[in-house]
């Protein structure tokens, strides 16, 4: 019965460590259903898409959370988006020889991005080197050398649901190098505890009897869950702007050599078409705005 899309944030009482639970069914397969994957991609996608969710709600902010990784190997770039705590979309390009045999990413690297809707973008790089990708590695390491927080990540997918399991020391208890001695026995029981949840059980599990399952013995205060969803962020006004960037000449030029300029989503598949007429409108349009 675990058919919602959430994420569940959790907090121990007797110690400042946090954690989140991503659990994902619906939205990642309205992401798989737009595309068919090689099983492997699938796969990557479900840890993406749950990577960004519980990340976007650990920062907590209003915006755009972005993991996007560009590699040497048959998956040329995967993406997935969060945006507002709530809208998840994810996207990967792969070889047209995609081959099971070879690495899925190889090398490259992974960016994290975050767009506040309002202040500065920020923008973390990491580099990804082995054959094949951790991405929960990847971004335990990120904290610990950017922020010095310490973490643990764990990303579970199967092609159908998705979860995540995140535990965090907070920031303020983190500053110094070293945990104190108290801090750093509660830290390594629960990551211990953490570590013994089964694929099938956070796949399968509601999210409040996975935290049950793992934590029973520790007082564990759990929030109200954060829903998320598939939700593409095109629009025909997105489209509109787009083609208000290329300019009148060209706009016009392109929409009357092939009848009309035609805007495909690469996350939905949405098209948006506009006719010669509709083009000579946009650029006319914003000519009458700017006399205002
Ligand atoms: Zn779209």
């Amino acid at each position: 019965m675990s058919s919602s899309d959430q994420t569940l944030r959790f907090l121990f009482d007797q110690t400042p460590i946090r954690g989140e639970l991503t659990q994902l069914d619906r939205a990642y397969q309205d992401v798989l259903s737009k595309h068919p994957y090689p099983t492997a991609v699938k796969q990557l996608l479900g840890e993406f898409m749950a990577a960004t969710a519980m990340l976007s709600d650990t920062i907590k902010f209003d915006g755009t959370l972005s993991l996007q990784v560009r590699g040497a190997g048959q998956v040329r770039t995967l993406m997935a988006e969060c945006r507002h705590n709530r809208a998840l979309r994810a996207i990967a390009q792969y070889n047209d020889d995609y081959d099971d045999a070879g690495p899925v990413l190889g090398e490259g690297q992974m960016a994290i991005t975050i767009e506040p809707d309002k202040g500065k973008r920020y923008q973390g790089i990491v580099s990804i080197n082995d054959g094949e990708l951790t991405l929960n590695r990847v971004l335990e390491d990120y904290f610990q050398q950017s922020e010095q927080i310490r973490t643990r990540i764990w990303l579970y997918a199967d092609g159908q649901k998705s979860a995540g399991l995140l535990l965090q020391a907070m920031p303020e208890s983190a500053s110094a190098s070293s945990l104190s001695a108290d801090l750093s026995e509660d830290w390594e029981r629960l990551v211990h505890l953490a570590q013994t949840l089964t694929t099938e059980e956070a796949l399968s599990l509601p999210g409040t009897e996975v935290l049950h399952r793992l934590f029973h013995e520790e007082t564990v205060r759990v929030y109200e869950p954060n829903q998320l969803e598939f939700e593409c962020t095109c629009s025909r006004q997105r489209s509109e702007d787009a083609i208000r960037t290329m300019g009148v000449d060209e706009a016009v030029s392109l929409a009357a050599e092939n009848g009309h300029i035609e805007i495909d989503c690469q996350f939905c598949h949405e098209r948006y078409a506009f006719t010669p007429e509709d083009v000579r409108a946009l650029f006319s349009a914003s000519d009458d705005s700017t006399l205002n």
